[in-house]
């Protein structure tokens, strides 16, 4: 089966494979790594490989902190503004789709924000407004974004040149393609979707940007006691933690991010193309703002739904039914799946419009 699910996502083969047999019996200590003290020496080789694998592959600046935090991407829509709201001054948001718009729902309890809506729907067509018709805040605190909207299908091609810290939510693109992670002050991701699995949450943020001693955070989601703690204030997600640094020493297998963006741009080419020559099938995103992540696609006859569902299913290609909120069909091409998966989805639509067009 190949599981197009836009989260929690696929883990590569080769990584579960690896987990099942170290999972009762980690390197011959005759336990799992779950079961032992986050303290330990063993466990933290493991936190601190995966943390080097990481910042190596993400070439992460030595001014950089690397967290390994709790509370998913929605447990960063308040970490962000609790940790670099400053007094008196507002934040930017720019609201590209669902999920950056619910990140300035969350921040508005906070502080005060401007935001801004660049999605736009021009004869039936979605996309992003572009950067130099923005109105930034020069004065704002920071910048928040979502390069890549992982319900809407929608993705930024550049980065925002901001004067002023620039704060990005990457939870579903992290680790796609390159990405110069200096032009960022805090980059966060869930890690459900290109890192492992769901309740670890990664975090990369400026050194100069963490908060004072004084600042009155929630201690769970404060960056200064993070970094201070090696992400270990409280029992951090260690079983989740070990899964990504297994995801780490995959991705280097691979050989690295840049590899992966080769392939994932492959991965989405194949599945746009096909859709851009069919009339059965259509996504209605401008091509400049294609995400390379998550493809929404409607079929023109929507009465089929549940028949491609159900066929898609039977056929091994599981969760392509679309968000709620867009409709139609999604498949999410995070790294952990191969270009036959993409080729295998395409094969079985064309045989689905075969018989059904
Ligand atoms: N941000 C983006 C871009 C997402 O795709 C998601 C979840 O899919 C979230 C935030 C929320 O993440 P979580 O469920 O970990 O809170």
């Amino acid at each position: 089966t190949y599981n197009f699910c836009a989260g929690p996502a696929m883990l590569p083969t080769e990584v579960m494979l690896q987990a099942q047999e170290e999972l009762i019996n980690w390197h011959g200590r005759g336990c799992s790594i779950m079961e032992m003290s986050h303290r330990g020496k063993e466990f933290m080789a493991v936190a601190a490989k995966a943390e080097q694998d990481l910042r190596d592959l993400m070439q992460v600046p030595s001014n950089y902190k690397v967290l390994f935090m709790h509370g998913g991407g929605r447990g960063q829509f308040s970490a962000v503004p609790l940790n670099l709201m400053q007094p008196g001054k507002k934040a930017d948001y720019i609201v590209s789709g669902a999920w950056s718009k619910a990140a300035a729902e969350e921040a508005v309890k906070f502080g005060g924000i401007n935001t801004q809506q660049i999605q736009l729907k021009t004869d039936g067509v979605r996309s992003l407004t572009a950067e130099k018709d923005w109105q930034l805040d020069p004065q704002a605190s920071f910048v928040h974004f979502c390069p890549n909207e992982t319900v809407d299908g929608l993705e930024f091609t550049g980065v925002p040149d901001t004067q002023v810290p620039l704060v990005a939510d990457l939870s579903s693109t992290i680790l796609s393609r390159p990405l110069d992670v200096s032009r960022y002050g805090v980059i966060y991701a869930g890690a459900q979707k290109n890192i492992g699995p769901s309740g670890l949450t990664l975090v990369i943020v400026r050194e100069d940007l963490l908060p004072k001693a004084d600042a009155n955070i929630p201690a769970i989601l404060d960056y200064r006691l993070a970094a201070e703690n090696d992400s270990m204030f409280n029992t951090p997600p260690t079983y989740a933690w070990y899964l990504a640094g297994l995801v780490f020493e995959w991705l280097k297998r691979q050989g690295g991010v840049a590899a992966m963006g080769q392939i994932n741009q492959r991965k989405a080419d194949t599945l746009y193309n096909y859709l851009d020559q069919s009339d059965f099938y259509r996504n209605d995103v401008a091509a400049a703002n294609r995400s390379w992540m998550n493809v929404p696609f409607f079929l023109a006859d929507d009465r089929l739904n549940d028949l491609f569902i159900a066929e898609s299913e039977a056929a091994g290609l599981l969760a392509l039914k679309g968000h709620r909120m867009v409709g139609g069909m999604r498949a999410s091409l995070y790294n952990a799946m191969p270009l036959e998966g993409v080729q295998t989805l395409v094969t079985f639509m064309q045989e689905f419009e075969r018989v059904h067009g």
